[in-house]
């Protein structure tokens, strides 16, 4: 097969009203609605880095796919266009086929359209770049927390982190558990109903992408704020906290990275309004700590013992 038999049979799938044109020209042309900003942000998986060399093409554009969604969805925008560019050793018509069936399966459910990219030969590279649609100066910052607000979470972490140690042979898992952490290691759930339902009233928000620690950090430094976080308040897996030692557990929850859950602040008197947002995005939301005016992050066990991290989370050149 041909770069461009690839592109023509199995990426030309466009029916978008809002894309004026797609795959084809030298650029895609979209409209976005009137009264919406355009979010932009790319995310880039390796082979060998962020996925096991090897790993199911459906999975592969899962989580591609589902990454960059879950970057919209923390700026309570909609996702609508992606580009996406890869490098593949050669055109195998049968990887190809599962890896595009996923990719517009993922995409489907989401309501994004692939609206051009590119393709070359080389050693297993897939980015997206994704865009979206959020209303006029309403999107969901890492600057915005205030004193005072409650830090929540939605769903559940660790689960990837503990799912990609085990797959290394750091840490043993009962089978039960290690499929319910590989299945969230692989195909992460991009929160997109619950940003969409923060937007009006939540302050700062983020996807947990590097670890809880490091990415609440990131909201802290923005916004020149601290916090306390509680680590018996975080939701995770009860297998999980059953069938690990305390430090690694602390290490999925705080430091381990690829949950793609949202951590987002909001004020006390809206604790309602978070509940009622999660309800109406069917997304189970956990209240984990607090924001605070100390210009740094503490962490507690449930013992209300302040815990040292060794580690703060994943970073490529750390
Ligand atoms: P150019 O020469 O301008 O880089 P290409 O020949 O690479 O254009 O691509 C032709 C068309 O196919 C373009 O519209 C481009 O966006 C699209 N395209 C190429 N690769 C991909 C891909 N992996 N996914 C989606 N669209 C692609
Ligand atoms: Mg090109």
């Amino acid at each position: 097969m041909k770069e461009f038999d690839f592109i023509r049979r199995y990426l030309n799938t466009c029916q978008d009203k809002d894309v004026i044109l797609g795959i084809g020209d030298d650029a895609a042309i979209v409209r976005p609605r009137s009264g919406y900003d355009l979010c932009f942000s790319s995310d880039m998986l390796l082979a060998g880095r962020h996925f096991f060399h090897g790993t199911d093409p459906a999975d592969v554009a899962h989580k591609v796919l589902g990454v960059n969604i879950s970057d919209m969805a923390a700026m309570g925008a909609v996702p609508r266009w992606i580009l996406l560019s890869v490098a593949l050793p050669d055109l195998d018509e049968e990887w190809i086929e599962a890896f595009t069936s996923s990719l517009f399966d993922v995409a489907g459910q989401h309501g994004v359209t692939l609206i051009g990219g590119d393709t070359t030969k080389g050693d297993w590279v897939f980015n997206v770049t994704i865009v979206g649609e959020v209303p006029t100066g309403k999107a969901l910052r890492r600057d915005a927390a205030v004193v005072g607000d409650d830090i929540w979470i939605s769903g559940r972490i660790g689960l990837a982190a503990a799912a990609l140690q085990h797959e290394l042979g750091n840490l043993i898992l009962p089978d039960s558990v290690a499929v319910a952490c590989r299945s969230a290691l692989l195909h992460p759930t991009p929160r997109v109903a619950l940003g969409l339902e923060l937007l009006p009233f939540a302050h700062a928000a983020q996807d947990i992408s590097d670890g809880l620690a490091q990415d609440l950090g990131h909201i802290l430094k923005a916004s020149g704020v601290g916090a306390e976080l509680f680590v018996g308040q975080l939701p995770t897996l009860s297998g999980l906290k059953e069938s690990l030692p305390t430090s690694a557990l602390h290490r999925c929850l705080l430091a381990g990275g690829d949950d793609y859950e949202l951590v987002f602040t909001a004020a006390e008197q809206d604790r309602d309004k978070v509940l009622r947002a999660a309800e109406l995005s069917k997304t189970p939301v956990a209240r984990v700590g607090k924001v605070n005016d100390t210009g740094r992050l503490k962490i507690f066990n449930g013992q209300g013992k302040e815990i040292q991290l060794d580690s703060w989370g994943f970073d490529h050149f750390g």
